[in-house]
């Protein structure tokens, strides 16, 4: 028998109907990432995945660390299994736990049965390998209500498996199940944050970034795909659409009042995304604006830009605090990337005194003087497609 990653489903197993088509999803998705990491078995018994190599070339440090990035799944943990017997069960954890219950001061055992013809109850299980493990390291002090180290046992119906504590996994929903959202992606701390929230709840990415060459550079741009790379482990493999937007900014600057650039471009990004959205057939559009962070995040300006989109506009971040972004941004490994110094679209042309209580009858009039339609046909005419692989 060969060591196994076990996954506990986390809101999946509160599907009632739907349960199925949901856990099927995550078992595709498991399989998909550990495929990377060598031959699994990846199968699904009451309430848990296992992850089990089929050979020896498996690297399992690396599809642990791939389990716990996939949405929906709870908790992970790194399990022996054995002979559903009470010695085979004490030898497994004398051996296999051998570096925690040494390192130790204190410890509980507890047990599950899934199989209920194992002759012993839990609290039979957990107090025998208790005492038993006791024996093996004296040192061990036996503390039920918080115990340094907990050694589970479960006895299923093939066999019984041993493991320590497990680590959280990544939570959420199964990636796929919650339909197909462009996010608009910008070299920021914020955008990542929110891609990977709503991906957290199911949803597939489609991640769209704006460009304004020469005023944005070469180096911000592969800024942007470096951090669509740094969401994959979560989001799997990904196809940035880079959006020419220099036409459109300019055009904004020669012929609208400067204290509209802001919200005007802003209008415009809706509007392409909007359109990227129809083509992919996607449900929704996601920024990680949030509320009061700069002028054109203000609850007047939110509604003036989001005007300018027919599908519903999802902000994650709205109700955070930045502090609590930065700390989701290391979190999920983009923080870094993210604070690298590289100009966005949004940081040039910016307004000295931008409009933070915009109308939206002043907006559309302002806009009035550019073609938008021809604009925004040129700007989804000129988009370079990059993929982003797992
Ligand atoms: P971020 O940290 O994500 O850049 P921000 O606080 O700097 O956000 P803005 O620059 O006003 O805020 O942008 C608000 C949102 O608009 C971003 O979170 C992102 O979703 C979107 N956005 C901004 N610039 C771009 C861009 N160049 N390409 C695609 N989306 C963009
Ligand atoms: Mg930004």
């Amino acid at each position: 028998m060969q060591e196994t990653i076990l996954c506990k489903l986390g809101e999946v197993v509160l599907k009632g109907l739907n349960r199925r088509s949901f856990e099927d999803k995550l078992l595709s998705n498991l399989r998909r990432r550990v495929s990377k990491c060598g031959s699994f078995r990846v199968y699904s018994k009451q309430s848990t995945v296992y992850v089990e190599p089929v050979n020896d070339d498996c690297d399992l440090d690396a599809a642990f660390r791939a389990c716990r990035q996939v949405f929906g799944v709870a908790a992970v943990s790194r399990a022996f299994p054995c002979e559903k017997s009470l010695p085979a069960i004490v030898e497994t954890a004398k051996t296999y736990l051998r570096g925690a219950l040494s390192a130790a001061s204190s410890f509980k055992v507890e047990s599950k049965r899934a199989d209920k013809t194992f002759p012993l109850t839990s609290i039979q299980l957990s107090q025998q390998l208790g005492g038993a493990l006791h024996q093996a390291f004296p040192h061990l002090a036996v503390d039920v209500h918080d115990p340094e180290l907990t050694v589970f046992v479960e006895v299923r119906d093939d066999a019984a498996f041993v493991h320590g504590s497990a680590v959280a996994g990544a939570g959420g929903l199964p990636l796929g199940m919650g339909g197909t959202a462009v996010t608009l992606l910008s070299g920021g701390i914020d955008s990542p944050v929110a891609s990977w929230m709503m991906a957290k709840r199911g949803v597939a990415l489609e991640p769209v970034h704006f460009f304004s060459p020469p005023y944005t550079s070469e180096a911000a741009k592969d800024k942007v795909l470096r951090l669509a790379r740094e969401l994959t482990p979560w989001c799997g493999r990904l196809r940035v659409q880079v959006v020419p937007f220099t036409e459109i900014q300019e055009e904004i600057r020669r012929k609208c009042p400067e204290d509209f650039f802001t919200l005007i471009m802003r209008r415009f990004m809706m509007r392409l995304a909007q359109a990227c959205a129809d083509e992919l057939g996607a449900n929704a559009i996601v920024t990680g604006e949030c509320l009061g962070q700069v002028a054109s995040q203000t609850m007047e300006a939110l509604r003036v830009t989001e005007d300018a989109a027919a599908l519903p506009v999802l902000r994650p971040l709205i109700g955070m605090d930045k502090e609590e972004i930065v700390r989701l941004a290391r979190k999920i490994g983009t923080f870094d990337t993210s604070i690298l110094p590289f100009e966005d679209c949004c940081t040039v042309f910016t307004p000295r005194h931008p409009k933070t209580k915009p109308r939206l009858d002043e907006a559309r009039a302002v806009e009035a003087a550019l073609d938008v339609d021809a604009l925004c046909a040129r700007a989804m005419a000129g988009r370079e497609f990059v993929k982003i692989k797992l």
